[in-house]
This record gives structure tokens, C-alpha cells and sequence, in this order.
């Protein structure tokens, strides 16, 4: 249903409706000002009890000595050799601990079997039918070492590229682990892809082997992903295939490149040197989501990636020892990397992973998994959290959710509504809430509210301590607090990407658009306090009558609406103003679209944002175009509207 709010319907509307209105609509806003401008102080624990402590103080040790304060951190890990130089930075290529050897997986493993770690949980898995498994340290360290010895059998070396396309179970982590062990790149394409983006993935890494499974489950349902893989590898460089045969009875392997996962580990040794790495040596390429278009290969390396995904678990997820880690994304994202296996293992955490779906059984599966399993750190998406917010709270109050310490959130802006929620319904108004801003590119988190710190609803936070970050126009030149403009990070970091696969000259377009500074490619917001909200990708930017709207601050405005689930808004063209705005809006469960409903929305819009950011046009619709990281992707909605080709749709979800 599509409806055009006619400027006479809309004026007698606000007529009738005014008084009423304008009352539910002052106690919204005085509310939303207070947390705006004073935010949640966070409870006294967690402000005396971070392992980061003053934010001030761990800030100006860093703009100090920056070298000197990554030094410290890299420390704590070992190396194999120590680094000659911390940063040789090249504008714009940099290298970090140059000269360092080291291995990922020596630190990720070895390190922790002489320490009471030995004997510890590494990883619970909850499979898609309610089935579990247990692996500690050190049992996940003789897999790994298993595996990686069956991969040297068939001839893998170092630097080779291995596809890993299988679902979230510990034989993908095992896998992932091995390749890093002897040195091979892995990189990892997300199972939920079909043929063709796997197909373009080995192409593009020029890959040598795939790892894959038989199936994965989703929802009961069993789907096959090696019929994906055997036609994905026709006319490329693929020998080998290793497959994790999941399913009784067995799928059978037909041609001589198939090797079974558990026969290549069979009589295998339980330990391998793990290869000497230099510090700058690729670890792995990733493909990033693909939202604003087609995705590209970013290459990360050995020794940065594994400063700043350590470091950044210790003082952004501010984990413990004690600690049991959720992270819900997939490894077939950089989240999964960074903060499903690199990170916490690092850390020494015990990490849950699942193959499980948010509504399945039922939408209270996540909590009962919380409560059963004693989540205390639970990192997840702001789509997830929107989808349990139109199912309503009754899910998560039949658990019992007080194990968790820490809510952590990534992937898009999460809009003051669902940080009411999330910080509410699930975090009982006690726990902090973490919305970390960061990229593929990225590697790790850069701009994010630390634990402890106050927390500002719709604001990311500020640069953590490593990271310079700031809001600037196209010159380069910082804009003033309440100014959009864009978000750029100044000077190298150590898990920076370095380069995009195949594509140096793309590499090169992040730090040359403006000299010196490395833009993110989203439009921004500072306070005065220095808080960051993320207003919009650049390629999705509005421009009304010559303002600038970014599309999350009318979104965010409409999903402040009762009615509204979740929403996502374009630009169309117009002679006069440039653009008018359509939104797409999914409502609440037991809500329907009316004429009147949308002129409440479009309403609601203007006395928030201004007449500017007024809808012309709202549809409600059922679902929105996503890609499979749970991302809107406005440009598919765009070129619907414009009958226009989309572009690269191979990382939508169906
Ligand atoms: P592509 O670059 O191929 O278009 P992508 O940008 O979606 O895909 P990712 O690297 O997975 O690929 O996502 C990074 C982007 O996600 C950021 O640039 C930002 O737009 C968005 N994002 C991530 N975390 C947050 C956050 N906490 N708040 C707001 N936006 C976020
Ligand atoms: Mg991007």
C-alpha cells in the first residue's frame, strides 16, 4: 500500500490532531532531550570496575605517545620476534611491528596451555536442532593442529588462498584456525550465499582449496551447500575440495578432488610448528556486505590485526576471564572474525556460538539461551534487536537475563528507540550499552562508547583511545559541533586494512578523497561533548532544497513512532526541491496501514525533524531489502523506485 499524504489531508489532520498530538509528542521529546543531552550514567561497578578505566586519562596516553602505547599493548602477546619499528607509515600505506614475527594462532592457543586456561570452555555450540557441543583450549589447539597438518598433506603453503564456505559450527573454526596456522589466507564467504557470489569470491582470491560442508540447518530445514560448491568451482583455480559431512546418511563424494573434513585429520598429529609470520603478511581477504555496492576483498595482516582485535576485546567488550561471550554474528562477516574467533581467543574467553535463528522455535530463543547458558557479554545487530522489539517484550521477560554484564552492538545506527529497548528490556536499565561504530576496512572498533563512560541513545560515542576520528567537509576541515559532515579517521591504526584484494588503486580512493585522512564513507554528527552519531552513508544522502538529511535521522524519527517496527527512506527526484523523500515503513505486530497512519507518521517526522525531513511518501511494506549481514540496502529500494538496474545484488537476502 503506497500513499501520497496530500498537503489538504495532511493540514486537516494536524488541525484536528494538534492538541492531542503535540502532548504525546512534548513528553517523547522532553524525555529524548534529557537522554540526548545528559545521557545514562552507568551504574558505579562498571565505571570503578573497566579494565580501561578513566577515558580522559587512557586518551591522552595515547595522543602522547602513540607508539608507545600500541607498544604496550602488543606486548602483552607474544612474538616470536619483536618488532624493529612500531609504524613505518607511508601515505597512505603503513606497516606495523615491522621486522616482528609472530603467529595469530601461537597466541590464540599455544599461549593459553601453560596457564590455567588449559582445561578451559573455548567454545559452546548450540546447532539449529537444539544439539550441543563442548571444546576447551586445549582440545580446539590438537584439533586446529589436526586440521592444519591435513591441510600441509595435500600440498597447502603459505600465502595460498583457502575458501572456507560452511556454516557457523566448529569445524569452520577449526578451519579458519588451521589455514592461519600454516599460513594460508583464508578467506570466508558467508554460507547463506548463493553460487554465483561464491563463484566470483574463489575467482577473485585465485583460491586453491574450498572447505565447505554437506548442509547447513536453518529453521528445521536442511540446505545443501555442496551441490553450491561443486558448480561454484567450474573454471576456476580450485584442486581440492574438503567437505564436513554433516548429514546420515553420509553424502557421498563422487569426484577424486573431494576429501571428508574428519578423514584428512585421521591419524594426523596432534601438533604443528606454527608457520613463522612476518608481522605484514596477509592473514586473510574478506569480502565487506556489499550495501552501497559491489563488495570488495580487504586484506588484513598478521601482526596489526591482532593487536587491535585483542585490544579491543579487553577494552571495548571489556571481557573478563570470567566472562562467556555472545557474539551472534556469522564468521562469514568481519564481526565473526574480529569478535567471534580472533578476539576472544586472544582473550581466552569462552565463546557461544549458533547456528540458531532468532525466531526459531520462537522469538525467545536467544534469552532462554542467555539464561541457559549464562551469556554475560552479548554483542549483536540492531536489525535483531528491531525484529524482537515487534514481537514485543513478552519474549524476553519469561528469562531470566541478569548473567549479562555487558550489550554490545554493530552493523548499523542504533536508533535511540532501540537503545531504550535493548538497554530496558534486556539490559534491565543496569548494564552498558557498547554501540560500536567500525568497518571491514577497520578491522576492529573505532568509535564507540566505552564501558563506563556516559552513553548518549543514538550516538555511537567517541574515538576510542588508538583511534583519531572527526567530522569534517570535503576540504578536510574539522565542521562545528551540530554540523553533518564526514567521518574520517586521521592517521594509520595497526588492523587497518591494506589494501583491496587485486585492487591497490581502491585501496588508495580511502585516503586520497581528502589528503591525509582516511574516509569512512558515512556522514556524521559531533556534540559538544565530542559524541559521534552516524547519520547516513554518504551514498545515500538526501539533499532537500540544498539541506543534507541523512537517512538514519528520518528513519530514527519514524521508528520513534509506536506503530513503526522498522524503516528505511530514499530520495526521488523533483524539479523543485531536488529531492522529496519516500519511506518504506514496517509496522509493529497488530498495527495496519492506513491513509491516517501515514499522515501521522509524516506529521510525527516534521515536529521532530522540521518540515525538510517530512515524508512525501510512505509505503508500508512487509520487509525491506537487506543484505545478508542484516544491512538496508536503499540503493535496491532506490533503483525500484526509478526503475533503474540495481547493481550488484548478490549479497541480498532473499
Ligand atoms: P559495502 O562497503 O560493500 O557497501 P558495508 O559498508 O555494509 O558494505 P561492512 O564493512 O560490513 O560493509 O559495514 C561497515 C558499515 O556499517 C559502516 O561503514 C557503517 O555504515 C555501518 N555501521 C557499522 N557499525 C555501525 C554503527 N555502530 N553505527 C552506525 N553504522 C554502523
Ligand atoms: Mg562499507
Amino acid at each position: 500500500m503506497s500513499i501520497r499524504g496530500s498537503t489538504d489531508s495532511v493540514l486537516l489532520f494536524y488541525t484536528i490532531n494538534y492538541v492531542e498530538y503535540q502532548r504525546r509528542y512534548d513528553t517523547i521529546t522532553s524525555q529524548e532531550k534529557t537522554n540526548l543531552s545528559h545521557g545514562y550514567i552507568p551504574a558505579e561497578e562498571y565505571r570503578e570496575m573497566s579494565n580501561l578505566g578513566n577515558y580522559q586519562t587512557a586518551y591522552e596516553r595515547f595522543l602522547k605517545d602513540p607508539e608507545k602505547f600500541w607498544s604496550e599493548i602488543a606486548s602483552e602477546l607474544e612474538w616470536f620476534k619483536e618488532w624493529d619499528q612500531i609504524l613505518e607509515w607511508n601515505y597512505p600505506n603503513a606497516k606495523w611491528f615491522t621486522g616482528a614475527k609472530c603467529n595469530i594462532t601461537h597466541n590464540c592457543l599455544d599461549r593459553h596451555l601453560n596457564t590455567e586456561k588449559r582445561n578451559k570452555v573455548a567454545l559452546i555450540w548450540r546447532g539449529d536442532d537444539g544439539s550441543e557441543r563442548i571444546i576447551t583450549y586445549r582440545q580446539l589447539f590438537r584439533e586446529v593442529c589436526r586440521f592444519a597438518n591435513g591441510l600441509k598433506s595435500l600440498g597447502a603453503r603459505k600465502g595460498d588462498r583457502i575458501c572456507i564456505y560452511m556454516p557457523n559450527t566448529p569445524e569452520q573454526i577449526i578451519a579458519i584456525l588451521a589455514c592461519a596456522r600454516i599460513g594460508a589466507v583464508h578467506n570466508v564467504v558467508f554460507a547463506g550465499f548463493g553460487m554465483e557470489s561464491l563463484h566470483s569470491r574463489i575467482r577473485d582470491s585465485e583460491s586453491r582449496f574450498v572447505i565447505t560442508s554437506d548442509a547447513s540447518f536453518r529453521r528445521g530445514k536442511r540446505i545443501d551447500l555442496k551441490s553450491i560448491v561443486d558448480r561454484a568451482i567450474v573454471h576456476t583455480s580450485v584442486e581440492k575440495v574438503i567437505v564436513h559431512r554433516r548429514t546420515r546418511p553420509r553424502t557421498e563424494l563422487y569426484s577424486e578432488i573431494e576429501i571428508d573434513f574428519y578423514d584428512l585429520m585421521k591419524e594426523r598429529n596432534y601438533f604443528i610448528e606454527p608457520e613463522v609470520m612476518d608481522s605484514e603478511d596477509p592473514l586473510f581477504i574478506l569480502y565487506t556486505s556489499g550495501t552501497t555496492g559491489t563488495a570488495k576483498g580487504i586484506l588484513h595482516t598478521c601482526g596489526g590485526y591482532m593487536v587491535g582485535t585483542y585490544y579491543t576485546c579487553k577494552y571495548v567488550l571489556d571481557m573478563k576471564p570470567s566472562d562467556v561471550h555472545w557474539c551472534t554474528a556469522d564468521p562469514g562477516w568481519i564481526t565473526g572474525h574480529s569478535y567471534i574467533i580472533y578476539g576472544p581467543l586472544l582473550f581466552g574467553t569462552t565463546l557461544l556460538i549458533s547456528e540458531t535463528t532468532p525466531d526459531y522455535p520462537d522469538p525467545g530463543v536467544w534469552w532462554d539461551m542467555v539464561e541457559d547458558f549464562g551469556v554475560t557479554i552479548l554483542y549483536t545487530a540492531p536489525t535483531a534487536i528491531r525484529m524482537f522489539m515487534r514481537h514485543g517484550e513478552k519474549w524476553p521477560e519469561k528469562y531470566n537475563l541478569d548473567s549479562l554484564r555487558i550489550l554490545a552492538s554493530v552493523g548499523e545506527p542504533l536508533n535511540p528507540e532501540a537503545f531504550e529497548w535493548y538497554y530496558k528490556v534486556i539490559g534491565k536499565s543496569r548494564t552498558p550499552i557498547v554501540d560500536t561504530w567500525w568497518q571491514t576496512e577497520t578491522g576492529m572498533h573505532m568509535v564507540t562508547t566505552l564501558v563506563g563512560e556516559k552513553m548518549k541513545p543514538g550516538y555511537a560515542g567517541k574515538a576510542i583511545p588508538g583511534v583519531v576520528a572527526d567530522v569534517v567537509d570535503k576540504e578536510g576541515n574539522s565542521k562545528k559541533a551540530g554540523e553533518t559532515g564526514i567521518l574520517v579517521i586521521k592517521g594509520p591504526w595497526p588492523s587497518m586494512m591494506r589494501s583491496v584484494w587485486g585492487n591497490d588503486e581502491r585501496y588508495r580512493q580511502y585516503w586520497t578523497q581528502i589528503k591525509d585522512y582516511y574516509v569512512v564513507g558515512d556522514l556524521a554528527v559531533k556534540d559538544d561533548d565530542g559524541y559521534i552519531q552516524i547519520i547516513g552513508r554518504s551514498d545515500d544522502v538526501i539533499i532537500i532544497a540544498g539541506h543534507n538529511l541523512g537517512t538514519a535521522e528520518v528513519e530514527s524519527a519514524l521508528v520513534e513512532h509506536e506503530a513503526v517496527a522498522e524503516a528505511a527512506v530514499i530520495g526521488i527526484p523533483d524539479p523543485v526541491k531536488g529531492n522529496i523523500i519516500k519511506a518504506f515503513v514496517i509496522l509493529i505486530d497488530g498495527y495496519s496501514g492506513s491513509e491516517k497512519l501515514a499522515n501521522e507518521l509524516t506529521y510525527h517526522v516534521r515536529m521532530t525533524l522540521g518540515p525538510i525531513a517530512m515524508p512525501a511518501e510512505i509505503k508500508f511494506v512487509e520487509s525491506l531489502p537487506k543484505t545478508r549481514s542484516g544491512k538496508i540496502m536503499r540503493r535496491v529500494l532506490k533503483a525500484q523506485e526509478m526503475g533503474e538496474d540495481p547493481g550488484d545484488l548478490s549479497t541480498m537476502e532473499e
